[in-house]
């Protein structure tokens, strides 16, 4: 089932350093404000680096803008040397938590099962998290998209199901490796295609009450935008460069908020 929100997620990723980050929001805070007071039916979330959540989680308080993290770790607690765990980020105050982005698929080595066993570490903390996935372009071009989709997807939304876990609305973003920081934006065609496979297999294994929403990102722009809201399943946009300049996020969301 479809959220009743729409959702803007800023992906820093690690474009920013600290005073940086602190500084984007002070500044912004104000039309941040305001831009989610007028569009009730907008969620907008930040994710900036590590250090950055906690001072943000402060700046955006008393507004609808929360705060998300790029990344947690697949453990409870012990001894694992630089990972921050699912709990921690909740004590701090962050909704949200991205897994599985590409960038860590790639760099990091990150499996779907340790993908997995972050989602459930988010849900136990009652963290909403934000699944990414999506093919690169030698498997696009091979036709393999929606093999791959189902191989990144198939245990992390079996663990959802499986264990007795928060009911919290899911993210998934399916964001081609291909369009991301290229600026080529898939077709509609191929995205309508693509999110209507997504929403019959994540009811599929989740089931057709369970809340999930459908994202894309990849080369979100204001000029993309307007062709993206016209693809019906999708429920939210995750946006990475354009999210780090305020007037092209601000104005990405603004079409949204009417
Ligand atoms: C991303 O990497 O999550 C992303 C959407 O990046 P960009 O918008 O810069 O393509």
């Amino acid at each position: 089932m479809k959220p009743n929100n729409f959702i803007i997620i800023g992906n820093w990723k690690m474009q920013l350093a600290f005073n940086e980050e602190i500084e984007f929001c002070t500044e912004n805070i104000a039309v941040l404000r305001s831009l989610s007071k007028k569009s009730p039916q907008l969620t907008m979330v930040i994710c900036p680096s590590f250090p950055a959540l906690a001072p943000i989680t402060h700046i955006v308080k008393n507004t609808n803008v929360y705060v998300g993290a790029q990344d947690c770790s697949p453990f409870r607690s012990g001894a694992y040397t630089g990972q921050v765990c699912a709990e921690s980020l909740s004590q701090i105050g962050c909704h949200f938590c991205i897994i599985g982005h590409s960038e860590r698929r790639h760099y990091n080595h990150e499996t779907d099962k340790e993908i997995a066993d972050k989602a459930q570490r988010l849900l136990e903390q009652e963290l909403q998290p934000i699944i990414c996935i999506g093919e690169t372009q030698k498997e696009y071009e091979a036709k393999e998209t929606f093999s791959i989709l189902e191989r990144q997807l198939e245990p992390v939304l079996k663990r959802i199901a499986d264990f007795e876990l928060s009911e919290l609305p899911i993210y998934i973003a399916y964001e081609p490796v291909w369009s991301i920081g290229t600026g080529i934006i898939p077709s509609s065609k191929y995205l309508n295609e693509v999110f209507a496979w997504l929403e019959k297999y994540t009811s599929k294994i989740l089931g057709k009450t369970r809340i999930t929403g459908l994202i894309y990102g990849g080369s979100v722009s204001e000029k993309a935008a307007p062709i993206l809201k016209k693809v019906p399943a999708i429920s939210g946009l995750l946006v990475g460069r354009a999210s780090l300049d305020f007037q092209k996020f601000n104005n990405i969301v603004n079409l949204y908020s009417i």
